[in-house]
């Protein structure tokens, strides 16, 4: 089957565009996988502000820049564009990042926690490469369930574009809600 989705990038990415004796980032070793995976979203205040959801799958975790806080409105679908593959140490980064590095400025977690996979059929690595997960997130802002989909790629997209939105359940807070 042809390959029509850009390849994600991988922890060699991750490598290649930090200097560890510079950057406060988490260098590699000592990864060890959650016996419940575990999710995170980090405010980045950098160039431009993003959030940074990460989920744990594969000993790593699976990135996305979410180009707007995430919502509780079912409604509203949230831009993430998928980044590389982050350390699992990375989920408990907060810190600032010099400037005239790569991701310069301040990272706060804005939410964190565990998540279970809610597709039955597939593991997360099978939704990554499907382009759709389903999944609840078990954290302190973010409840329940929630999903992130694919786009169709467009003419020579580099990175993969994915929609990221909050399932209907108890959690979600529709805008229209008194
Ligand atoms: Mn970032």
């Amino acid at each position: 089957m042809p390959k029509t989705q850009p390849a994600a990038e991988s922890l060699s990415t991750y490598r290649a565009k930090r200097n560890f004796r510079e950057t406060p980032d988490p260098a590699p070793g000592g990864e060890k996988p959650h016996k419940q995976p575990i999710f995170v979203i980090q405010e980045h205040d950098a160039t431009r502000l993003h959030y940074d959801f990460r989920l744990e799958a594969a000993g790593v975790l699976k990135s996305w820049a979410v180009t707007k806080e995430p919502s509780l409105d079912p409604a509203v679908k949230r831009l993430a564009v998928r980044v590389e593959d982050h350390l699992l140490s990375y989920a408990g980064f907060e810190g600032t990042i010099p400037e005239g590095h790569y991701g310069a400025g301040e990272v706060r977690i804005w939410d964190h926690g565990t998540f279970e996979n809610l597709d039955p059929d597939h593991s997360i690595a099978e939704g990554l490469d499907a382009g759709r997960l389903r999944f609840a997130l078990h954290g302190e802002t973010l409840r329940g369930r929630c999903s992130l989909v694919r786009m169709r790629a467009v003419g020579g997209a580099k990175k993969e574009h994915w929609l990221l939105s909050k399932g209907r359940d108890e959690y979600a807070k529709p805008a229209s809600a008194a």
